[in-house]
Order: C-alpha cells, then structure tokens, then sequence
C-alpha cells in the first residue's frame, strides 16, 4: 500500500532537497527523455523559475506527441452536499448549518437532461460529499445506472471505498474515480481534516490502491494548493504516488489536479500560501515532461485565460460550465457553492474559444463499448 511507501520518504528532507536543486540540476533534468522524481523536483524548485519558456517548449511538445491538439471535456454533477466530515477549507461541512440536498434519482435526472442541453457532453463527473448512510454506494449506483443512459463515460469524485464497492459500481457503468489526497502532510492533513472519515488517512492514501485492485480504468489525483506552504513537496509526494501506481496498476490511466485555494471573501477559510499563476505554469510544465502520458486536468476554478493558454502547453482535460451546488443545472439553481467558479464562459463559449486557438474539443474520448470490442477480439 501507498502509506507504506510515503512512510519512507521524509517531507523535511525533500522540501530541503527541492531547495537545494540547481541550474546544473534543472539543465540535466531538462534534457532527459525520461525524467524520475529527483529531476521533477529540479523542475518545480525555484532554480528552474528561469528556464519557464524552453519548459513551455518542452511541454507543448510531448503534449501534441501524445494527445495530439485534442482537449477532453467534461462536466461535474453534484448530487448532493451532505457529508458527515469537517474539512476546514469546504462550505459543506457537517457543522455549517445550511439545508443539505441529496437529488432524488428523478432528479439526478434532470440534471442529466440540462446537461446535454449546454453541449455534447459525453464525459461526466458524479460528485458527492460523504454520507454513506443516506447517500452511499446503493444510491450512487442507481445515479450511475440512469446517467448511462445519457453519457457514455461516467467518473465519480465521492468518498474513498472498498476494493469491493469499486468493483460494483464498476458495473453500474463507472469507468474514473477522482479522489484528491488534498495533502501528503500526515500531520498536518489532521489539522484540516480534524473529524469523520476524512479524518482516516491511510484509509484515503490507500484508495488509491483499492482503485488499481478494483481495476478502475482511470484514477485522477490531485493535491489541493492552499494547504501546505511547502507546496512543492506536497506536489513531489503526488509525483512519488503517481509513480507507484503506474508501476502496481500499470493497465490504468492516471490524471493530475492541481486545484489552487483562493481567499476567501467571506471569512472563510484562508489557504496557507497562495500559488502565483507563474508557479503553476512551472508545475503543469514540470508534471507533463516528467510524465508524456499523464492526463493534466484544469477544471473551471481557474480563469479562463490561463486554462485557454495552458490548454495550447500541457493541459488535456478540462470541465466546462461547472456548477458547484448539487442540481445546479436544473433543480436548485442558486443553491451554495462548494467553491467558486472563475471561468463562468458557456460550453459553447469554450468550445468555440479553444478551436479559435487551435485546439480539438472531444467530447467523447471513452467508451465501455470499446472495451467490449476488445473482448470480443481477445475471444
Ligand atoms: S471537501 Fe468533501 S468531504 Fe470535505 S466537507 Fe467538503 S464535501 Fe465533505
């Protein structure tokens, strides 16, 4: 398991590592074809700030090797806002006492039939809190099981299951999980996650493996960047979990977030350190030339010139017309977000945006239908 694994590596000595990295450090990382964890560090360390345009270069490179011009869309559903755990930073909280919501399933699909009204989407996320008594693996499934009509690739960001639970809603047609470890700081991930199930690190950490056991065809990861001030080695640890999964689970693909906290106007929350726009440019850079293959995700938290710049250098998915509150589409359009969005452009404003600049929007990368035709093949 991961946890045993991350137990090894000292968070002290790679934030004193990434620190230490040099111009020679950053040059050799640089013209590796194959780039390990030590060359990632040199390229988000601040000695490689300089080197920012040829980084681009790089990046856009094996972006366009790899996945060609093509952007993969999606949009998020949330189902529902109640969930039984305390992360500081979220408005959906157990002790905030705002009206919880958990979609009918006559609702959920509703939401489905408004999203197709907004564009061709056929990739979606289903999204929950946690609340495994009123809203668990049952109810996500019967979502799952209606949504299958309507899309052909289903994700879900809910809350970490058994290898088992992954395996049945496998069969209720969900082919992705995200799940953000949100932080590698054992100790500090405590102080944000203090009570609930969330609280359970390894049990979260582990997920990760449940997933590739279960044989979940893709798994996104994502550290959320506010949290720790040594940002860098919370990203380092993610490239060291990365690596670790492609080995164990070498059959499934894997995508990278790196979702940035902004401050909070309402007395919320305030993130710990703020990630300039430079600085994330350097680490999607750094994360697609350590890894061709890596699906890099923005979602719309960001503002819409950086995900339209970004998606011509390294980005390759990206959600669209994103609401936040669960049923936002159709059923309770102004209910409380769970964060606020910054790129409030149409799904046909983006798609229109992004062929201007070049690109292919595909809405449609997945299919269960092709791995049944790879059965039938292999039989
Ligand atoms: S971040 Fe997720 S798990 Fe934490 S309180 Fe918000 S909805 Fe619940």
């Amino acid at each position: 398991m991961f946890s045993d694994e991350l137990a090894k590596i000292d968070w002290d000595e790679t934030t004193a590592k990434i620190a230490a990295k040099t111009d020679a450090d950053v040059r050799r990382a640089l013209s590796k074809e194959h780039c390990d964890v030590e060359d990632f560090m040199a390229m988000i360390s601040p000695a490689a700030a300089p080197y920012l345009e040829t980084m681009a270069r790089l990046s856009k490179k094996y972006t366009e090797e790899r996945f060609g011009k093509t952007i993969s869309m999606f949009i998020p559903l949330y189902i529902t806002n109640s969930c039984t755990n305390s992360c500081v930073y979220c408005g959906f909280h157990i002790s905030n006492p705002m009206a919880r919501t958990i979609l009918t399933i006559d609702q959920c699909e509703d939401e489905y039939k408004a999203i197709k009204k907004l564009g061709p989407f056929e990739n979606l996320l289903i999204v929950t809190g946690e609340n495994p008594a009123k809203a668990g693996v049952p109810y996500i499934a019967k979502a799952l099981d209606v949504a299958k009509k309507y899309f052909s690739n289903l994700k879900i960001e809910v809350m970490p299951l058994s290898t088992e639970e992954y395996e049945e809603l496998t069969r209720h047609g969900m082919n992705g999980v995200i799940c953000f470890q949100e932080t590698y700081h054992r100790a500090n991930y405590n102080i944000y996650h203090p009570k609930g199930m969330k609280s359970k690190f390894e049990w979260r950490c582990n997920g990760f493996d449940r997933m590739g056991q279960a044989g979940v065809h893709s798994i996104g990861m994502g550290v959320l960047i506010g949290l720790e001030k040594e940002w860098r080695t919370d990203i380092t640890m993610m490239a060291y979990h990365l690596r670790y999964l492609q080995k164990h689970y070498w059959k499934t693909k894997y995508s990278v977030n790196f979702p940035r906290m902004r401050p909070a106007e309402n007395g919320g929350f305030q993130p710990n350190v703020i990630m300039s726009d430079k600085e994330l440019a350097q680490v999607t850079f750094a994360m697609r030339i350590f890894d061709h293959d890596v699906d890099i995700s923005y979602s719309t938290r960001e503002p819409a010139i950086i995900r339209d710049n970004m998606a011509c250098l390294g980005v390759t998915t990206m959600s669209a017309e994103s609401k936040t509150e669960p049923g936002g589409y159709y059923t309770y359009p102004q209910a409380l977000e769970q964060f606020h969005v910054n790129d409030d452009r149409t799904a046909v404003e983006i798609n229109a945006r992004l062929k201007e600049l070049g690109r292919e929007p595909v809405w449609k990368d997945w299919d269960s239908s092709f791995d049944e035709l790879k059965i039938v093949k292999a039989g």
